[in-house]
């Protein structure tokens, strides 16, 4: 049976395995912005682009030199200078259809990051971007989370719009978010507004909790988060003719650790703490001069998560003074929990309901982080409505070499559902 629906699905799966060819990680989705930028232009949206859309003081886990190449290959790769110009350095973009009658803002986010992973390309292991001949040609990079999927979305929820403009009022929003991955990109969005006027924002993923046929509605879960990285300064000296001259910085920062998994529990709510990387030292015989250490900690609630950041620093820079070493500690990361509400579970589940053949339930409570929330936080906090949705497919886990959906099957009802929400905001 075919539907109206049918006839965007191959410039969406031909969007989204060009997407998937050439993955980038979170602040360096030049070219990918420039595809979402060009297409959102060509149907007329009116396109803003990188410190239009992001506020540079609240740009978290950004580093600049990897940004600067990746223009460069972006440049390389064909992306005009004048666009590139126009991000001014910063990736991310947000498209604004007026149509001129009134009537709410209703905004959608979209998110454009990969993963530093690297995806099998040998046909004979199965993978379907490797079988269908779209694997990541960037070795090392591969969108294993899914956002290339979003991303496509996005771009066929706009083309749409433009179809069916004549029968819509209000304002639609399109937001294609930066650097999703590690909470990164949403604050930097926030703090610049771009939510500020919305009146719903609809957020979803693919994959995560639902299978395939399934669209779930979450009204819970998303684990608050801070992430940190720190680096320990201390003084070399030789360890067996001047230790006493030394300072270790692997001993700050291995009593950090340490003392990092020691933070009491709370009663305000679950608490997660993470230590997953920390290097340090050159040589056997030299007191360490640097470490490294990237942490986070988690909540189940907004304040349970504040007490876990606030013990987190003062456990570091404790640790650090305790061993005479300099310190300098940075939050590159942060979400928060979910929040929405009842008229936007109302809209969703009709939404979901009118997408035909697919299972509609009530999601678990999200796993996980997930930094849309930022931008959800901030549309409640001034009275709006954000909703968040899963659709379903058939996946070995997310953030995997493994990690596949498949695009011809699980992005139609995806696509649909964000059609159905729009129709009922913008109607
Ligand atoms: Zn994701």
């Amino acid at each position: 049976m075919t539907d109206e629906f049918d006839a965007y699905m191959p410039e969406l799966i031909e969007t989204r395995r060009r997407i998937h060819r050439r993955p980038e990680t979170g602040w360096t989705e030049f070219e990918t912005t420039a595809l979402v930028a060009q297409r959102l232009e060509s149907l007329g949206f009116e396109v803003h682009l990188g410190l239009e859309v992001i506020d540079p003081e609240r740009v978290m886990g950004r580093s600049a030199e990897e940004a600067q190449q990746a223009e460069e290959r972006a440049c390389r790769a064909g992306v005009p200078e004048e666009l590139l110009a126009r991000m001014g350095g910063y990736t991310g973009c947000v498209g604004v259809l007026r149509t001129g009658r009134p009537g709410p803002v209703c905004a959608f986010r979209y998110d454009l990051d990969a993963l530093p992973i690297n995806e099998p390309t040998d046909p004979a292991s199965g993978h379907l971007p490797a079988v269908e001949g779209f694997a990541s040609v960037f070795p090392g990079k591969m969108h294993a989370c899914g956002h290339d999927n979003h991303a496509a979305i996005g771009l066929a929820v706009a083309r749409w719009a433009r179809d069916h403009e004549a029968g819509l009022r209000g304002t639609l929003k399109l937001i294609f978010q930066p650097a999703e991955e590690g909470a990164r990109g949403a604050a930097a969005m926030a703090a610049r507004g771009v939510v500020d006027d919305a009146d719903w924002l609809i957020c979803g993923h693919v994959g995560t909790t639902a299978g395939p046929g399934e669209l779930q509605i979450a009204d819970r879960g998303f684990m608050a988060t801070t992430k940190f990285d720190a680096d320990f300064k201390g003084c070399p000296s030789h360890a067996g003719s001047s230790p006493e001259k030394g300072r270790s910085a692997l001993l700050a920062a291995a009593n950090a650790a340490v003392m990092l998994s020691a933070i009491p529990r709370t009663s305000q709510g679950d608490t997660r703490v993470a230590v997953g990387k920390l290097v340090s030292g050159s040589a056997r015989n030299i007191t360490p001069a640097d470490a490294h250490m990237e942490f986070e900690v988690r909540g189940e609630t907004a304040e349970a998560n504040e007490f876990m950041t606030e013990r987190a620093e003062e456990v570091v820079r404790g640790a650090a003074s305790m061993t005479g070493v300099g310190v300098d500690l940075r939050r590159v990361g942060q979400g928060s929990t979910l929040v929405t509400t009842q008229a936007a579970l109302g809209l969703l589940y009709e939404a979901a309901r009118a997408v035909p053949g697919m299972k509609v339930m009530a999601a678990p409570p999200c796993p996980g982080s997930e930094d849309c929330t930022v931008l959800m936080h901030r549309v409640a906090q001034h009275g709006g409505n954000p909703g968040y949705f899963l659709f379903g497919c058939s996946h070995h886990g997310h953030h995997r070499p493994d990690f596949d959906t498949q695009d011809t099957v699980s992005d139609k009802p995806g696509f649909e559902m964000w059609v159905q929400v729009l129709k009922r905001i913008l109607g």
